[in-house]
């Protein structure tokens, strides 16, 4: 498995030439998530080819409008699409409170169906659990409720060893096996050694989603670790940590870790 990140925007507050709100689109296993949606984020989804119907997950980090003010309008342009499958909406407490109201004065009715879960504010959560997949909030410190996103491929299964996979293996030896557990005969002697016939795990990934957030020592525990972090960082020109050349290529930009490859 890998998990490709794919920038749509990443300019905080205001527009810049050829720099968009934030918004990007991560895909696990191919599933696709999209993670924030700025202004603007639909015409940044065509032309990078992002289809809108792959997305079943939107994880919003906050509710200022440089990371949530294209939902509407993302959820709209789903509707005429002919949209039929569920689309789980995950954000902070206020959220669905914004969309009902926008909803109600625009008497708009869509014809999918929407799972709506908020997220507490300055704990970690379980947000999305599937059988290859966890993500989980990272509390942020900002002037509203905020929190990015924690995206941690589950252990994988051992690896049978090919120089000794044999016909006499079958079906459930070779789930035990690739389960770490050792095949036994029925009167307990083992009858394949699970270090004998199985390699090591692939490496499982994880990336962190950073949002908007005040300078924060407690965020190491929650990151600490992960193979690919994304960090929003905003300084005035006296606290410049990188140039602008260093941050070009998340303009629309997409970058893939796989297995074998530790660059982006
Ligand atoms: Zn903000």
């Amino acid at each position: 498995m890998s998990i490709s990140v794919k920038i749509l925007g990443s300019n905080a507050a205001s527009f810049a030439y050829n720099r968009h709100h934030t918004s990007q689109v991560v895909e696990v296993d191919h599933k696709h998530f999209m993670v924030d949606c700025g202004e603007g984020t639909q015409l940044q989804a065509k032309k990078y080819n992002v289809k809108l119907s792959k997305i079943n997950h939107i994880l919003i980090s906050h509710l200022h409008g440089d990371h949530c003010y294209g939902l509407l309008g993302l959820l709209s342009t789903m509707q005429l699409y002919g949209r039929k499958q569920v689309l789980t909406l995950i954000g902070p407490p206020g959220l669905s409170e914004m969309i009902t109201i926008q909803l109600k004065h625009s008497k708009t009715v869509f014809n999918f169906p929407i799972e709506l879960t908020e997220w507490k504010e300055g704990i970690q959560e379980l947000l999305v659990d599937l059988p290859k997949l966890t993500i989980k909030s990272i509390p942020m410190k900002h002037s509203i409720p905020c929190a990015g996103f924690l995206f941690e491929e589950k252990p994988n299964l051992r690896r049978l060893n090919k120089d000794y996979l044999t016909k006499t293996l079958n079906p459930l030896e070779i789930k035990q096996l690739k389960s770490g557990i050792d095949v036994l005969h029925e009167d307990g002697r083992t009858k394949y050694s699970n270090e004998e016939f199985t390699l090591p795990p692939r490496k499982h990934h994880s990336y962190a989603f950073c949002s908007d957030t005040k300078y924060d020592e407690e965020l190491i525990k929650w990151i600490k670790g992960v193979d690919l972090l994304y960090h929003e960082a905003t300084f005035m020109e006296e606290h410049e940590r990188a140039r602008a050349s260093d941050l070009s290529y998340h303009r629309g930009a997409s970058r893939t870790y796989r297995n074998r490859s530790k660059s982006w």
